[in-house]
């Protein structure tokens, strides 16, 4: 059998985390298997619907890597084949038109309400004579659910899993306006598609006894279920906005990659042993829905953070760089030429060790690639203005210079600080940081000014001098 996962949002306008794990862990465990891994929007709700909500998920597959097979299957388009399937469990006894007025069901509500019963619609059109069919009701189509017995689902998550059959009632499947419901236009769809391994949010198992109603009533393969405990904010409340970033959209923009975003959330909820760096590699080698936990998972920032770092760590300086460059545009305006570029991957180990995000990164190299004349911070003009004697000092020692080393420029700066400011090297190494870079966080300034070279340091120092 080949193992066909399935990925169904519903466009709410972004991608959420838990929307992107619960794509992850179907992605890895087709792939995994050599199985699919299908895509369909759930975009039946045409009043809130929106093409920019679809192009966000897509937008967000793309970004975390999780290819798929196939075209995307919209379920609005397939609105024919789920009625035909309705009317084809009416045709074989499985399902019924029910003509109650909402007076009835209000009726209805009432008394079950005050006899304590689990499930209102006392199915009284279930075997109904055809013949008392009223001509100015649009009738709804019910289900034929089972009276007797229970439903068990054996969720590869949760356990066997069991509910009474009284619990669960003649639900509908095709309003009174014609339209199916989301339980039938799932289970159509899961159906149709093929989809053998359903793994989605806890959130749905209640809906998962009802849709087995479905599959039973059809004689179709049930798929195997896995409901994955949800995700829970750092406190173990709902996972909310108050906690932070919902959507990978906004990691994205916060500098995070992929492959540490993908990695924390496939560790949050799966393990193997104690790995905590799992590369998309060995998560295909290892992935498997035994070790799937069954308590909630709290989202740990810190972790993610720490992740995204290693993954910093572990790039290439190219890929990095390019990965990097929106970032240097949209918050320091600078466009990277080639000389920009090289100067980064010359410091690009000390940039990463510093750098948590590609925010950071871009921020801790943007003054490699500024050019002069260029702006200085608060601080760094004050670093300027109270050590302009210290800065004359470097300029005449270094233009003395054939090239300049980190050891080098170290020295100079020693020496003037032994000549000017009582042997303090910070009040020599800050101002020159201060000229460098325009501010006074950066890299090592002496490493720094071997990258920048003899002519663009002495270039920026004459520059802040002036
Ligand atoms: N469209 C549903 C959601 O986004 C998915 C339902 C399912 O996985 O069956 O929550």
């Amino acid at each position: 059998m080949t193992v066909v996962t399935r990925f169904p949002p519903s466009p709410t306008g972004f991608m959420h985390v838990g929307n992107a794990r619960t794509a992850i862990f179907n992605w890895l465990y087709a792939r995994a298997t050599g199985g699919k891994f299908v895509v369909r929007i759930e975009d039946t709700d045409r009043k809130r619907h929106s093409e920019e909500a679809v192009a966000a998920i897509m937008d967000g597959l793309e970004w975390l890597g999780l290819d798929y097979d196939g075209e995307v299957i919209s379920q609005f388009s397939r609105l024919d084949r789920h009625t035909e399937v309705a009317m084809e469990m009416i045709e074989k006894g499985q399902a019924y038109y029910c003509y109650c007025t909402p007076e009835e069901l209000e009726e209805m509500r009432e008394k079950a309400k005050a006899e304590g019963a689990k499930t209102f619609y006392d199915r009284r059109w279930r075997d109904a004579d055809p013949s008392t069919v009223p001509e100015d009701v649009k009738p709804v189509v019910r289900i034929k659910a089972p009276l007797e017995g229970s439903i068990t689902i054996e969720d590869k998550v949760q356990g066997s899993v069991t509910v009474a059959n009284d619990q669960i009632d003649d639900f509908i499947i095709l309003r009174s306006d014609g339209t199916p419901t989301y339980m039938l236009s799932v289970v159509v769809d899961d159906h149709d598609m093929g989809v053998t391994h359903v793994l989605r949010g806890d959130d749905h198992l209640n809906n998962t006894f009802r849709q087995k109603v479905i599959f039973d009533a059809m004689g179709w393969d049930v798929p195997v279920f896995g409901h994955l405990p949800l995700i829970h904010g750092p406190d173990g409340g709902k996972f909310s906005k108050r906690h932070g970033a919902q959507s990978v959209q906004e990691y994205r923009e916060m500098g995070y990659l992929p492959e540490a975003l993908f990695n924390y959330l496939l560790r949050l909820g799966w393990s193997h042993g104690d790995e905590e760096i799992i590369p998309r590699d060995k998560a295909l080698q290892w992935f498997n829905l035994d070790h799937i936990g069954k308590a909630a998972a709290r989202f740990d920032f810190a972790k993610l953070e720490n992740l995204n770092a290693h993954y910093i760590k572990d790039m290439e300086a190219d890929k990095l760089i390019e990965l990097a460059t929106p970032f240097f545009k949209d918050r320091h305006d600078i466009t990277l030429d080639a000389l920009a570029v090289e100067r980064i991957k010359q410091g690009v180990d000390e940039l990463k060790s510093r750098s948590k995000t590609l925010l950071q990164f871009a921020d801790e190299a943007a003054f490699y690639a500024k050019s002069l004349p260029f702006a200085y911070d608060e601080k760094a003009q004050n670093q300027i203005d109270g050590s302009k004697d210290a800065l004359a000092a470097l300029l005449t020692k270094f233009e003395a210079q054939d090239v300049l080393t980190a050891d080098s420029v170290q020295g100079i700066c020693k020496d003037v600080a032994g000549e000017l400011a009582d042997g303090k090297l910070g009040k020599v190494a800050m101002p020159l940081r201060a000229a460098l870079t325009g501010t006074t966080v950066s890299p090592s300034v002496f490493h720094a000014a071997e990258i920048l070279g003899k002519d663009e340091t002495c270039a920026r120092i004459q520059a802040a001098l002036s």
